[in-house]
């Protein structure tokens, strides 16, 4: 059941008696703490199991609140923050002494944003504070879009979990560093490059595919239990099919402009022909193909433009090494 006014006051409980909960927003569902609480922000990283270096984001209320969480705000955040917040960018700036060390992995900079839900929102209004939260899912593993996958990941460790339905836009936030002198992408999400680039004036840098040496970033991010391999579009039915008849259960991604194709697999998730839709869907698919026990799932890359670029991201981070760094 979607929450209510009557949640959102146990929730605001929950959170200033040092508690979890799990909040949904238009990205993925978070696992979310009082950010000024140091024991409450350790927590998350217990429940994780996510190294104690890697930062959170600090979610706040509303653009106006920045000032108060970060040292200054340059003219390049306040312009990115005007015009996408509400929403799925998140800005690295220097950290204001209000954060504690804890949620930025040690960082002298802290990452913040406005998300676009009305449940979000309205615990923000509620609570007054900043709330800090990465996604409600176990380090490494797929993030989750429904409070249902919220409760079966993370089960009884969050003492709550607020419920707003499906996340709209499905993947996670755009990161931007505005501290240097030139604006940096170092994760692609939500918000994309074209449209940043067309606020901002410029071309921004965007991480390459190897594997990126941004705290938080790791290779194998995002990953099913599966097996995840890539190969182009017009292979991925043969894929399957040499794999199926090896022996393996296989999952496949099925790209849009093969759909109808018929293809030798145990399960096969549509791939929608809208980027759109695809992001909502990624990580429902991923998880429902892990449901049904298949060890291996054949994808293919979209074309790394709008939020293609997000996707990609991500389904080469579930294809990458699950090396325990
Ligand atoms: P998650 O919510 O699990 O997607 O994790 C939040 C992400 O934000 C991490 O993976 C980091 O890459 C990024 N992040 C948070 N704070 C900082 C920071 N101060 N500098 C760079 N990246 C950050
Ligand atoms: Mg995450």
């Amino acid at each position: 059941m979607l929450a209510r006014t009557d949640d959102i006051e146990e929730a605001v409980g929950v959170l200033r008696a040092g508690g979890l909960v799990a909040l949904p927003t238009e990205t993925v569902y978070g696992l979310g703490a009082n950010a000024e609480d140091a024991a409450a922000v350790a927590r998350i990283f217990h429940v994780k199991g996510r190294p104690p270096t890697h930062p959170l984001i600090v979610h706040i209320g509303g653009a106006r609140q920045l000032d108060e969480w970060v040292e200054e705000v340059p003219e390049t955040a306040r312009l990115l923050a005007e015009r996408f917040w509400p929403g799925p960018l998140t800005l690295v700036l220097r950290r204001g002494a209000r954060v504690p060390l804890e949620a930025t992995g040690g960082l002298q900079t802290v990452a913040v944003r406005v998300p676009d839900h009305p449940v979000a929102l309205a615990l923000l209004a509620a609570f007054g504070g900043g709330i800090t939260a990465p996604s409600a899912n176990r380090f490494g593993s797929v993030s989750p879009t429904t409070a249902d996958d919220v409760r079966a990941e993370l089960g009884d460790a969050v003492d709550l979990v607020l419920d707003g339905g499906a996340c709209q836009v499905g993947v996670e936030s755009t990161i931007v560093d505005v501290t240097g002198d030139v604006p940096a992408i170092l994760r692609p999400g939500g918000v994309t490059r074209e449209d940043l680039e067309a606020v901002l004036g410029r071309p921004l840098a965007v991480p390459s595919a190897s594997p990126v040496r941004v705290p938080g970033q790791h290779p194998s991010h995002y990953a099913p239990r599966a097996r995840v391999v890539l190969v182009e579009p017009d292979q991925v039915a043969a894929a399957a099919e040499q794999a199926y008849e090896s022996g393996q259960r296989v999952g496949v991604f099925l790209p849009a402009a093969f759909a109808g194709t018929p293809v030798k697999a145990h399960a096969v998730a549509a791939v929608p022909a809208s980027l759109d839709a695809y992001a909502r869907e990624l990580y429902g698919f991923l998880r429902e193909l892990d449901r049904q026990g298949c060890d291996l799932i054949v994808a293919s890359l979209p074309v790394e433009e709008g939020l293609g670029l997000a996707l990609a991201n991500r389904l080469r981070r579930a294809a990458g090494p699950r090396s325990t760094v």
